[in-house]
Formats: structure tokens, sequence, C-alpha cells
């Protein structure tokens, strides 16, 4: 079968362009063959390719990436790697305090391992454990973080209240009314990370970069076509994320989703001066529909919101408007700094399910599959490509089961039904983020 939906991407995404240029891809150029072959180099595939390189050192793997590691959803990402459920609902989120233990314990083990990684690696990616703060700014967001303050207490996690003073300290803005601290997150340069995972992986897998594969003959044997060579394996994971359908997968059934960021260029001494505060910090809004800001100390500020519906995941459709909607953001927030401009704008595609059930298990003969976390890849991606990796040499991680909630994703509605839904629910959601946005 021909791959259906292939990545695009431009070189639009700031946390690659601002690292030192890559060398060249390892372009797969002949026919091969491996014991198993992982198709796609974000969290999900690196994170698979790299358990099951430890658990079987004798096999020889090879992970298949379309674009360079970095600039795909895992190098454009906020790098937050989040412990608690990313939306933070006023109900629901500890309704079940079972469930939701478990789910906080789930993406643990996935920043955990992650930080093990890159300390026992020296991942150069600015790794931090400073927590994350959810930030509000009207009556709304503080409504948003009182719920989710009795959320976290009904599953006796820590938190830490901030006040505006507080707030204008650390960000040197005034737009913050009130901030909720928790502490257990990490941040990180996305791309660093993702490049540096490929970089230290096992000696037996072997990484193919700018290798778009074009399409599979279903076996076992499988063989994945590029345009220059191929791949044969009794055994394939998909790790394709927001492209995963292409594959035959989970038809109708990936909500394809674009979220987007922009960077601003370096703030001069005397920018850096009027705006004061911290020289990098990390916020999360306490609307769900909100924006995401990171200062780094590079001296740059991201703002990153609003999701698109890309039935294709095409990234740059568009990007005329979010950027007003970006520019709009930062100068709420930022308005002694008006002059000063973005260098990048950016998408990348995100894939969820619309039953919350994500995909970590065997979905054909000899196809194994990880995708869909619903906007929390890093540290779910990271599990759930461990967990698949374990469950394919015979063990079972309880936790696994937390991944699909038992299930499959449902179906989506027909298009153009389920593209006007999810349009007119990122409006609505807009609308009521007001002045959060
Ligand atoms: C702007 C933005 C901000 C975000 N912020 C956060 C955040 O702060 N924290 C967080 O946890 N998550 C965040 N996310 C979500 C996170 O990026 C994703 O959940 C995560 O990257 C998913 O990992 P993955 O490995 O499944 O997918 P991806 O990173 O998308 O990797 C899939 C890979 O498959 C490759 N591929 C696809 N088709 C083919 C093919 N035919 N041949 C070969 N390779 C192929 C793609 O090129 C891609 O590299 C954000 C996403 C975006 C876009």
């Amino acid at each position: 079968m021909q791959v259906s939906i292939l990545p695009n991407n431009d070189r639009q995404n700031a946390w690659l362009e601002i690292l030192p240029p890559l060398p060249e891809s390892n372009v797969l150029v002949d026919d091969l063959s491996f014991d198993h072959v992982v198709v796609g180099g974000g969290y999900g595939g690196l994170s698979a390719a790299r358990r099951l390189a430890e658990l079987l050192p004798d096999a020889s793997i090879a992970l298949v990436e379309a674009d360079r590691i970095g600039n795909n959803a895992a190098g454009r990402c906020s790098g937050f790697i989040i412990d608690h459920a990313h939306n933070i609902r006023a109900k629901g989120f500890a309704d079940d305090t079972e469930n939701a233990k478990r789910g906080i314990e789930l993406n643990r083990a996935g920043l955990d391992w992650l930080r093990a990684i890159v300390q026992e690696h020296n991942i150069d990616c600015d790794w931090r454990d400073e927590g994350k703060i959810h930030g509000a700014a009207s009556e709304k967001g503080e409504a948003m973080l009182a719920g989710f303050a009795e959320s976290l207490d009904a599953v006796d996690e820590d938190y830490t209240m901030l006040d505006a003073a507080e707030l204008k300290r650390r960000f040197g803005t005034s737009f913050y009314t009130s901030g909720m601290l928790t502490p257990y997150s990490a941040t990180c340069q996305p791309a660093a990370l993702a490049i540096g995972l490929a970089r230290t992986l096992p000696n037996n897998v072997t990484v193919f970069e700018s290798s778009p594969v074009r399409s599979v003959d279903y076996g076992p044997p499988h063989v994945l076509r590029t345009s220059r060579g191929s791949v044969t394996s009794p055994s394939m994971i998909l790790a394709a994320n927001g492209f995963g359908e292409g594959f035959g997968f989970f038809t109708k059934s990936l909500i394809p989703l674009i979220t987007w960021g922009s960077m601003t260029r370096v703030l001069t001494a005397d920018e850096i001066e009027r705006l004061g505060g911290l020289d990098n910090y990390a916020i999360i809004p306490a609307h769900p529909a909100g924006t995401t800001v990171r200062r780094i100390p590079e001296g740059r500020i991201l703002i990153r919101n609003q999701y698109t519906y890309s039935a294709n995941s095409e990234a740059m459709q568009g990007r005329d408007k979010i950027t007003k909607v970006h520019r709009k953001s930062f100068e709420n927030r930022y308005p002694m700094l008006k002059d000063v401009e973005f260098e990048y704008t950016w998408g990348g595609a995100l894939s969820l399910s619309r039953n919350g059930a994500g995909v970590c298990g065997e979905v054909a003969p000899g196809v194994h599959a990880t995708m869909a976390y619903q906007g929390t890849g890093m540290a779910k991606g990271a599990v759930s490509g461990r967990y698949l990796a374990e469950l394919m040499v015979g063990e079972d991680p309880p936790l696994r089961q937390l991944l699909t909630s038992g299930t499959t994703p449902s179906r989506n509605f027909p298009d153009p039904f389920n593209r006007w839904g999810v349009t007119l629910n990122s409006r609505w959601r807009r609308a009521q983020a007001g002045v959060e946005e």
C-alpha cells in the first residue's frame, strides 16, 4: 500500500534553528534487512527503539524517519515534560482519584526514564527539574486554578500558590494575577532532547533520516520502501503519530490537529533590562485554550496557542492568521517589548482520539504501534514506546493498560462534520479563554 499522508515540514522550527547546524542525514539508499524496523523518530519511536535494543542486544533495529529528528513534533513542542493531565478541569481530573493517581504515576514513569537517559548520556538539552507554573490572568483563569487545586488536594499532590507580586518578580510582566507551581514536571530544549536521544541510542540501532517511507507491503515479513531504498523486517513498529493513519491503521479514528508556536528574536540588553524578571521560566496556561509561554536563557520568548484541524497533518497553512494571534498574546503579556519581532512561527502535528484512548500494542501480525498521546507526548510518548518494547519481548507492564484505556480510538464523525466539530470546538474554547489567550 502507498502511505497516504507524508510529513512536509518547513525550517521554521525555532528550537532546531537556534541549535548548531546538523550533520548530513544518513539516508536509506540500499535494500536492507533488520530484525525490527521502527517508523518515526519522535518520543514514541525513539523510546521503543531504545528499549527494544536494550532488551534484545543481539537484534538489529532500523529507525526510519521522514525528516530530520528535531524537526518533527518532538522537536517543535514546547518542552514541558508533564506529570499531570494536560487539561485542567475544575471537575473530572480527580473524580476518580485512584485512576488519576495512576495516570500521574504513568506520566512520571516516562518523565523519570527520560531524565535518567539525559543524565546517563549527558544530553545537553537544558533539562530543568523546576516544575511548571500555571498562570492565570483573569477571574475565569483564577477559578480554573482553584478547581485544579481542589483536584490536586483530592489526589494528595503538592503545589504552591503564587501571588501577582511573585509572578511579576519572576516573569517581569504584571499580566498574571495568580499562579500555581506544581513541582514535579520538567522542561527542556525539545529539539536538543530529541536529537540527543537519537544520538545516544544503543549500537544495534541504525537511524536513517530524510527517508520518508512511501509504501509498505505488509507481511510478515514487511517491506518498507522509501524513494531510494527499502527495509525488510518481520517486525514493524509504527510511531508516526499525526501521520499514523497514512499507514492504513485507525483510519478516521485519529483527530489530526496542529498547534502552533512563535519565538522572538534575541532580546537586546536594553530590552532585557526593560522586561526584568528571571532569564528562564515556563508558564502553562490556567485555561486549556490559553497561551503557553517560555523565556529561555538565549534571551528569547516563546508563545504557543491555538489548535487547527488539518486532515493531512499539514503544518504550514494559515500561518499568517496564527501569527497575528500570537502577536496579540505576546503584546498583552509584554507591552514593554512591543517592538520585538517573532523570528520564527511554526506548527506541529498532534494526534488525539475522541474517546481519549491511545495506542500501545499489536495492531496487525508483526505490526506494533504507539501513538495518540492527547497532546502530552513527551512523558507519555516515552513511556508508551518503552512499554511497547517490553510487551514485544513478552512482558506487560501493568500501567500500559492506562495508555489504551483498555480499548482503541473511537471512530471520528465523518468529514466535513469532524472538521467542523473540531474547528467550532476550538473557536468556542478560544472565546472562553478570553484574555487568557
Ligand atoms: C507546538 C507544539 C507544542 C507542544 N508542546 C508539548 C509540550 O510542552 N509537552 C508535551 O508533552 N507535548 C507537547 N506537544 C505534543 C508533542 O510534541 C507530541 O505529543 C509528541 O511529539 C508525540 O511524539 P511522537 O513520537 O508520537 O510523534 P512525533 O514527534 O510527531 O514523531 C512522529 C514521527 O514520525 C515521522 N513519520 C511520519 N510519517 C513517516 C513516514 N511515512 N516515514 C518515516 N517517518 C515518518 C514524523 O516525521 C515524525 O518525526 C506539543 C506539540 C506541538 C506541535
